[in-house]
C-alpha cells in the first residue's frame, strides 16, 4: 500500500513540476500553477461524484473504471463488499440449517428475551401451543400461555425441575416444560408432549387401584371363615390347627397390603391437597405417641414426643396421619427393646419440621436413596418378620410431594435413624404464622 501511496504522489508531483516548467517557460508560472490545482480539484470532484453515484446504486454492481489513487479506491472498496457478503452468505447458510433442524424436531424450541417477548420458535411450537408466525413475534409468551403456574414459574426463575401444563390448544394433551437461562437472562423454552406417559401412568394407577379392589371381596370372604374356623378350633382336627393360624396370619398380611395399596393410589390421585386446610398437629401427634404405646406394649422400649411449636399445618389431615404413623411405626418395628424414640415438632425460618428418631437397627447408606420406592427393604430376609408391607415410605413420599414438602433420611447401621418431614412456611396455617416470615 505504501508503494502505491509514494507511486500516487511521485506522479502528482512531476505532474505539478512539469505545469510549473511549462508556465516558466511561455512566462505565465502563476496562471500554470492555477491551472494545475483546478484540473486536480475537478478531477478529484468527479471521482467522488462517482463513488457516490456508485455507493446509492448498491455496492455490489461493477465499481466504475479509474485509475490511480480512485481505481483503487473503488477496487479495494468492492472486494471488502464482496468478501461481506460472502461471509453473510455463510452466516445466512447456517441459520437455515439450525433452523432447518430444529423445525424438524418433535419438541418445541422457544427463544425469548429476558422480559418473556418472543424472538423465535420452531413449528412444533405452532402445533403444540398454537403460536403464529408472524404475528407473535415480539408478544410476551405469558400473554400465550395464560396459567398461573407458568408465569410463576417463568418469572421464579427455578428451572431446576420440568413444569407440567396442558396445552392451550388442546386440554387433552399434556406437556412438559423447561426453560434455561442464556445470554443477558434470554430464554430457551423446550416443550415436550408428555400425553403418553401420563396415559401409562393413569392406567398404572388405575390397573393397580382396580386390581387391589377385585382382590378385597374374596379376601375377605377367606378371612370370615378363617376366622369363624378358628374361633371353633378345638373341633378342628389338631393337624389343621398350625395350617389355619398361618393362613389367617398371611391373609392379614394380604389384607394390610391391599389397604397400603389402596391408600397409595388414593394419594397419588388425589395429587396436591387443598392450602387452606390447617391440621392441629398437636393433638394428632399425641393421639399418634398413644398408637406408639400400645404398639410397645410390654416392652421396655422408651418412646417420648417434643412438641415445640402450636403452628398449624395447612394440608390433608388424613393423608399427614398416615405418612406421620408410617414413621412412627417403623421406628417402633425397627427399634430392639429397650431402646429410644423420640417423636420432634418444631419450626424455623424454612417451615416447619417433625422428625422421628430412633436407637434402632439403621440404614446402611446404599439403601438410602432408594427406600422410599415401593417394596424395596434394606434387608429383605426380615421383612416376613416386621409384618411390613414395604409400602409405608413410599405413602410417605407421596403424601410429603402432596404437601410441597420432602423427606430427609439420616441413619447408621446398628446406631440408629432419623427421619425428617420438611414442610416449607408457605404450608404453616393462616391464623398461626406470625413470627416466621
Ligand atoms: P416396611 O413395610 O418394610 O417397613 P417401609 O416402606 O416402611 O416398608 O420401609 C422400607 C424399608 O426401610 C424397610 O424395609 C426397612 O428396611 C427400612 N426402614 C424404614 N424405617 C426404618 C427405621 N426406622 N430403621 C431402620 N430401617 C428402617
Amino acid at each position: 500500500m505504501r508503494h502505491h501511496w509514494s507511486l500516487f504522489a511521485k506522479r502528482v508531483l512531476l505532474t505539478l513540476l512539469l505545469t510549473l516548467l511549462a508556465g516558466w517557460l511561455i512566462g505565465y508560472p502563476r496562471e500554470a500553477l492555477l491551472l494545475f490545482l483546478i484540473s486536480y480539484l475537478a478531477w478529484t470532484l468527479i471521482q467522488s461524484f462517482r463513488l457516490h453515484h456508485w455507493l446509492y446504486r448498491g455496492l455490489l454492481t461493477d465499481p466504475p473504471e479509474s485509475n490511480g489513487l480512485w481505481g483503487e479506491l473503488f477496487d479495494g472498496i468492492y472486494r471488502l463488499q464482496m468478501k461481506n457478503a460472502r461471509s453473510r452468505d455463510r452466516l445466512q447458510a447456517m441459520i437455515n440449517r439450525v433452523q432447518e433442524s430444529t423445525n424438524s424436531l418433535k419438541d418445541a424450541v422457544i427463544m425469548t428475551d429476558s422480559t418473556g417477548a418472543m424472538e423465535w420458535w420452531n413449528q412444533a411450537a405452532e402445533d403444540m401451543l398454537g403460536f403464529r408466525f408472524p404475528n407473535d413475534r415480539g408478544v410476551v409468551i405469558q400473554n400465550l400461555i395464560r396459567t398461573p403456574e407458568f408465569k410463576h414459574y417463568f418469572t421464579a426463575k427455578q428451572y431446576r425441575n420440568p413444569l407440567h401444563l396442558l396445552s392451550p390448544n388442546n386440554k387433552n394433551v399434556h406437556l412438559q416444560l423447561q426453560i434455561t437461562l442464556f445470554g443477558e437472562e434470554d430464554r430457551l423454552i423446550v416443550v415436550q408432549d408428555v400425553t403418553r406417559l401420563i396415559k401409562l401412568e393413569e392406567m398404572r394407577r388405575d390397573f393397580v387401584s382396580n386390581v387391589s379392589h377385585e382382590l378385597r371381596t374374596p379376601l375377605t370372604v377367606i378371612s370370615g371363615y378363617l376366622e369363624t374356623l378358628i374361633d371353633n378350633v378345638d373341633q378342628v382336627e389338631p393337624k389343621w390347627k398350625k395350617a389355619l393360624l398361618q393362613m389367617q396370619s398371611q391373609s392379614n398380611r394380604m389384607e394390610a397390603l391391599i389397604n397400603d395399596l389402596l391408600l397409595l393410589s388414593r394419594i397419588e390421585n388425589q395429587g396436591r391437597s387443598q392450602r387452606r386446610n390447617p391440621i392441629d398437629v398437636c393433638s394428632l401427634l399425641e393421639g399418634l405417641l398413644e398408637d406408639a404405646k400400645a404398639l410397645i406394649g410390654q416392652q421396655s422400649t422408651r418412646v417420648t414426643l417434643s412438641i415445640e411449636t402450636d403452628k398449624a399445618l395447612n394440608g390433608d389431615e388424613t393423608q399427614i396421619l398416615s405418612a406421620f404413623s408410617n414413621l412412627v411405626y417403623n421406628a417402633v418395628k425397627y427399634t430392639p427393646e429397650g431402646g429410644d424414640i423420640a417423636l420432634r415438632w418444631f419450626a424455623d425460618t424454612t417451615g416447619l419440621h417433625f422428625s422421628v428418631s430412633d436407637t434402632g437397627i439403621g440404614i446402611d447408606p446404599v439403601h438410602i436413596p432408594r427406600l422410599t420406592e415401593r417394596f424395596y427393604r434394606a434387608d429383605p430376609s426380615r421383612h416376613s418378620s416386621s409384618g411390613g408391607t414395604g409400602l409405608g415410605l413410599a405413602i410417605v413420599k407421596h403424601v410429603l410431594i402432596n404437601h410441597d414438602a420432602r423427606l430427609e433420611i439420616q441413619s447408621r447401621p446398628g446406631v440408629g435413624s432419623t427421619f425428617i418431614c420438611h414442610f416449607p412456611k408457605e404450608r404453616i396455617g393462616d391464623t398461626a404464622n406470625d413470627g416466621i416470615n
